[in-house]
């Protein structure tokens, strides 16, 4: 339970708090991101575990405003989720990560981009909709594609989520619940959505080596997980010992700084070759 009680503190943290009238500027600047080319995508590498292949990248998106500076997503996607902006920014999202996934694959590195969906992007009219006409604008084959969901999204309404869920799975799409294990759900919707993986959150990961209760948590999560056969990536690996100990607990995928950090597409592009001629 005190992981628990820590992980939901980190999403209200100070640093992430804006006050009233900067939140405004923000907003304001938001609002014309992607127009201006303001908006970019990095892309994280996640690793098999047993073999150190790459499996995946993670996009997540920067926002580098001329006056502002870089802000980070913690900061500017809470603002996008209120505003309605993250519908579309969201688009802009999807329609790049897939287009970057195509690039990829052209190129031979056939691998698949997992892009994050926000809770209010989740709930807007039509997504599954919208997603299918990206993967048919961009030519890139749904099975190629992840979504990343949160436990919260689908709370308030499980019927209508199982419905999204189903309609993405109908068209291929990857589904992993991101952040597991920092929401207060319980755990039953395990069985009900149709899901492939968790994300065993990183709070989780960072504490594993020295705390009984962190790792106790990450055994249950991965023993769920698998009973139910679901695969498990862990986020935010940044250790050799966290690692062992990942790989000791049969997790399937890592992620985290160890193996790669965000990088932009290019360097991205550079890192897939490297590990490719090894
Ligand atoms: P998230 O989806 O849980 O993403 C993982 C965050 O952990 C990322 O922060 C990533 O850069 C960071 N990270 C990766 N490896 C490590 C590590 O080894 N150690 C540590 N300490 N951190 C690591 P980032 O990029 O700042 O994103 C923060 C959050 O903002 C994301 O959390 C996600 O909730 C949101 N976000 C980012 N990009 C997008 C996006 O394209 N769409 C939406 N809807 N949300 C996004
Ligand atoms: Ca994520
Ligand atoms: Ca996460
Ligand atoms: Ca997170």
């Amino acid at each position: 339970a005190k992981q628990l009680g820590r992980s939901n503190i980190q999403c209200y943290s100070p640093d992430m708090r804006v006050n009233a009238g900067k939140r405004l500027t923000l907003e304001g600047k938001l609002r014309h991101a992607a127009e201006n080319n303001e908006l970019v995508l990095h892309y994280q590498p996640k690793a098999d575990l047993k073999t150190g292949r790459i499996v995946g990248v993670e996009a997540l998106v920067r926002w580098q405003n001329p006056e502002l500076g870089m802000v980070s997503p913690g900061v500017f996607i809470p603002i996008a989720e209120e505003s309605g902006l993250i519908v579309p920014i969201g688009d802009w999202i999807l329609r790049t990560a897939c287009t970057q996934a195509l690039a990829w694959q052209q190129a031979g590195f056939s691998i698949p981009v997992a892009v994050n969906l926000s809770a209010k992007q989740f709930q807007s009219p039509g997504i599954a909709a919208r997603v299918r006409d990206t993967l048919n604008a961009t030519g890139l084959d749904p099975h190629y594609l992840e979504l990343e969901l949160t436990e919260s999204m689908s709370m308030g309404n499980p019927e209508k989520s199982i419905e999204i869920m189903q309609s993405f799975k109908a068209l291929g799409i990857t589904l992993t619940i991101d952040d597991f294990g920092t929401g207060y759900s319980n755990l039953s919707y395990l069985q009900r959505f149709p899901l492939d993986k968790l994300k065993l959150d990183q709070s989780f990961v960072r504490d594993m080596a020295d705390s009984p209760e962190a790792l106790a948590i990450s055994q249950a999560v991965l023993g769920v997980a698998h009973s139910l056969r679901l695969k498990v990536v862990a986020e935010g690996v940044e250790t050799a010992e966290q690692l062992q100990l990942l790989m000791d607990n049969h997790c399937d995928e890592m992620q985290g700084y160890y193996f790669s950090r965000p990088l932009p597409a290019e360097q991205c592009t550079q890192f897939l070759q490297q590990k490719q001629q090894l």
